[in-house]
């Protein structure tokens, strides 16, 4: 049912967008994708959406390209999704990363401000912007300490947009969602719960050709095995269905704000891995290994969030719990690589 409502998505290809469309979609929403050209015209993780939704091609890198979306478009809400996401590959594009996940955010608010003044904001923040907190569970008030670029990224973006919130000539209707890990079946691979599942449902089903490669361009399993960086890092995992809701929430209050959006529950990398191996019925210590390559050179973490306020103000709650989450991953690449 249309409810005359326009939605513009940056990201729209990735994990989140490709949700928080289906979602806005279900809501009556007409939307808009700021897609980057790529030779395939692959549309990623928004492949099976891509009919339904206008596509605006273009790059952060490119304010001119966003002004030129957003002239045509003229959307009531912006969701900048897009960024370089990987805070372990942020460390080897340093500048990339500050170009597109920071000032690529600014472009996106500065230009939305120009063109679309009176559109509402959702800003991607996240738990990384913590670093390695002494304060256990992080709420809106812990402060930033970011340890990686991608982190240092992303608190530029955030902090700008509370400059723009609170301008008092002009101020922007910007809300920062500060979203602690969340996971799905549409996780980029590079990711440590997605290597996991990838690499169970590899073993599982004996595959020998077609598996996908990690981070360095090899084969996530070798002899019966998964390489993994720091089994020991502590993480709030939820599952990204649950999480795009609030980030619609978050553009329908009177008044922007930041929202800590959490589980409040941590675990392992080891436990997600046992967990993992569990559900398809084999024991992660016969398939994991470990080497520092995949470990980053500063260390976050723990994260744990505390999402009261968002309970408080958007009732807003997770409807997934952790064991439900990895099932839901393990099954979805046992039947993607069989
Ligand atoms: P993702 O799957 O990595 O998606 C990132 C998206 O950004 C992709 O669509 C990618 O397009 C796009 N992109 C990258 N560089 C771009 C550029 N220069 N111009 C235009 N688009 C560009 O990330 P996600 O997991 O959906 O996360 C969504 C947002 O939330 C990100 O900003 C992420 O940093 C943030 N976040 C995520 C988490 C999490 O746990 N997932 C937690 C906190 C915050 P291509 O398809 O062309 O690569």
């Amino acid at each position: 049912m249309a409810n005359n409502k326009k939605a513009f998505i940056t990201g729209i290809s990735g994990q989140d967008g490709s949700y928080l469309t289906e979602l806005l979609l279900d809501k009556g929403y007409e939307i808009a994708g700021f897609v980057r050209r790529n030779a395939a015209l692959d549309f990623g993780n928004a492949n099976a959406i891509k009919d339904e939704v206008k596509i605006y091609y273009g790059d952060l890198h490119s304010p001119e390209s966003i002004a030129l979306a957003l002239l045509d478009f003229k959307p009531d809400e912006i969701y900048n999704l897009a960024s370089l996401s990987s805070p372990l590959g942020s460390f080897s594009d340093k500048l990339g990363t500050i170009m597109i996940t920071g000032i690529g955010a600014l472009h996106v608010f500065e230009r939305a401000k120009q063109i679309v003044p009176e559109a509402r904001v959702y800003q991607a923040s996240t738990s990384e912007m913590f670093g390695a907190p002494t304060q256990v569970p992080q709420n809106e008030e812990t402060p930033l300490a970011p340890v990686n670029p991608y982190a240092a990224a992303k608190e530029f973006a955030h902090r700008m947009a509370h400059i723009a919130r609170n301008d008092r000539k002009q101020p922007q209707f910007i809300s920062c969602g500060i979203l602690f890990n969340h996971e799905s079946p549409r996780r980029g691979l590079n990711f440590v719960t997605r290597k996991i599942t990838t690499a169970v449902a590899c073993i599982k089903n004996n595959k020998r050709e077609g598996i996908p490669m990690n981070e360095i361009g090899e084969p996530i399993v070798k002899n019966g095995k998964v390489t993994l960086g720091d089994l020991e890092a502590k993480r709030d995992w939820g599952f990204a269905p649950d999480y795009v809701e609030i980030m619609w929430k978050m553009l329908q209050t009177e008044e922007a704000d930041d929202f800590v959006v959490a589980t409040g529950e941590v675990h392992t990398v080891e436990e997600f891995a046992k967990e993992a191996f569990e559900v398809a019925g084999l024991n992660f210590k016969d398939h994991v290994e470990t080497d520092p390559h995949f470990i980053p050179p500063v260390q976050t973490g723990p994260l744990c969030g505390d999402a009261s306020k968002a309970k408080r103000i958007l009732g807003w709650q997770p409807k997934t719990n952790f064991k439900e989450l990895v099932k839901i991953m393990v099954h979805a690449d046992l039947a993607k690589f069989s």
